[in-house]
């Protein structure tokens, strides 16, 4: 594989990209999934999910596993969420639902008897750590019990610095946890009054030194640009600072304001979001702020040290973009266990039930709780892998395409091409006969090239165009 040209810093990048945002946009739709829920269908139910998973007792792709455990419960709201939660602090409620948590891990851990290794544990939310150590320890025993976990595995976890008085970072490294993950928004009090999560500079720098010293592996910061009452200077400063603790890895997502599908964020005063003009300054300063500081780009917003292992994995060409967003592990099934949880045996997607009632109705029957999902057709296999291609490793060989997928690449993608065009000539791409290569400046705004592969955004749009044209 030939050497990838990635991001460098560079004095006059925000003058280089000051346009580039204004066309394509910051990277607001996020390909770990491809389709999205919204396109799952409640046809697909747990007789299709247990048909794929008896494909994949009889051998057929066979994968590495990957696990997802979803804990719903936050102590409060913050108004930016689009998560599945749950506020509450009732812990008749959290006791109740662990219960059922652990009858899913036994259930599902009876099809996964016989397999070898489940290399990549997540522990998402809502908040993990508002569970007692206790809590998370039996789940982690449970899942130790009904599955067989590498010993090099990467087993992450959420954790809401705000919430840590009754854990330490010593106590989730014993439970087997080698992987945290921060949340950090911004440090500042207007941002965080305005999205209604209260949390110190010292409760998150704190977080992340005693992951540090606790032994983690990997310790990941996660920012947000785009909040109400944020300007330039003051996510300079937030990210100024998470620099200085030095996480392996910062990620920081674009806020994506969608009131109509996420009741919390109706909360959130329009007139406070920054404008597009700052939101691109903002995206243009952290770059180059991360860049100086030594973090090498990854793509979709994340960058990591050099010495990190997702920093090693594209360099050696093995980065790998799904359900979890990157990581250095080959591509694997997904088991997803707790309420909404979505997970991905072969090629289908699949999500758990989204309501208690129900999800605990499913267990009480001994099913697994599937409220819906997709199996994907041969067109989006071929398009997920080259959003893939692009997302991971910035180049995409029509013939490797046509070999793994016996298609004609040009003919089959001959809209697409022509539209590339337009990307070409605005510097983010080159474009030849034989492959696609993602310029420096276009790993910046990679969802906008990957929407162009996008089946479903495509007919949506046609669909928008037709109503409007009757
Ligand atoms: S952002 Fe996270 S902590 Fe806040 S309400 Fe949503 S899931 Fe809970």
């Amino acid at each position: 594989m030939r050497p990838l040209s990635f991001l460098q810093p560079t004095s006059n990048l925000l003058a280089i990209n000051s346009d580039l945002f204004r066309y394509f946009g910051v990277d607001s739709v996020d390909y770990r999934l491809y389709p999205a829920p919204d396109y799952f269908i409640e046809a697909f139910d747990v007789q299709t999910y247990l048909t794929w998973l008896g494909y994949r007792k009889s051998g057929y792709l066979r994968r590495p596993l990957s696990l997802y455990v979803h804990i719903p419960f936050c102590s409060s709201l913050c108004f930016f969420c689009h998560c599945n939660q749950i506020v509450s602090r009732d812990r008749d409620l959290i006791e109740n639902y662990l219960d059922y948590l652990l009858r899913e891990i036994r259930l599902q851990g009876q099809y996964f008897k016989n397999d070898p290794r489940v290399e990549q544990i997540y522990f998402g939310g809502g908040t993990p750590t508002v569970l007692q150590d206790y809590q998370l320890n039996n789940l982690m025993k449970e899942i130790r019990r009904h599955f067989n976990l590498t010993e090099q595995g990467e087993f992450s976890i959420e954790i809401d610095s705000r919430l840590m008085a009754h854990l330490s970072m010593h106590t989730l490294k014993e439970i087997g946890f080698n992987c945290a993950i921060i949340g950090v928004q911004d440090f500042d009090q207007s941002v965080q009054q305005s999205i209604h999560r209260i949390q110190t500079e010292y409760e998150t720098l704190h977080a992340i030194d005693e992951a540090r010293q606790a032994g983690f592996k990997t310790v990941r910061a996660e920012l947000i640009f785009g909040l109400p009452n944020q300007t330039v200077e003051k996510l300079g400063y937030t990210l100024g600072k998470i620099i200085g603790a030095s996480p392996d890895q910062i990620c920081l997502s674009n806020y994506n304001y969608l009131p109509e599908k996420y009741k919390p964020q109706r909360q959130i005063d329009l007139a406070n979001l920054p404008g597009d003009e700052i939101r691109q300054d903002m995206q243009l300063q952290t770059i180059n702020q991360l860049l100086e500081a030594g973090y090498v780009h990854i793509g979709m917003n994340h960058y990591a040290q050099k010495g990190d292992s997702l920093a090693l994995a594209q360099r050696q060409g093995r980065l790998h973009y799904g359900l979890q967003g990157y990581s250095a592990y080959p591509e694997s099934d997904h088991i997803a266990m707790g309420i909404s949880a979505i997970g991905s045996i072969g090629p289908t997607l699949s999500q758990n039930h989204c309501d208690l009632t129900q999800y605990y109705d499913r267990i009480e029957r001994n099913i697994p709780p599937i409220m819906r999902g997709i199996e994907l057709s041969a067109d989006d296999l071929i398009r997920r892998s080259v959003m893939q291609a692009l997302i991971c490793h910035s180049v995409l060989i029509f013939e490797s395409m046509e070999t793994f997928f016996q298609i004609e690449f040009k003919s089959y993608f001959a809209t697409e091409l022509k539209e590339l065009l337009f990307h070409e000539q605005a510097g983010l791409i080159t474009l030849d006969d034989e492959e696609v290569t993602v310029t420096p400046k276009g790993q910046l705004v990679i969802g906008s090239i990957c929407k162009v592969f996008d089946k479903y955004l495509r007919n949506q749009q046609q669909r928008q165009n037709y109503s409007a044209f009757i």
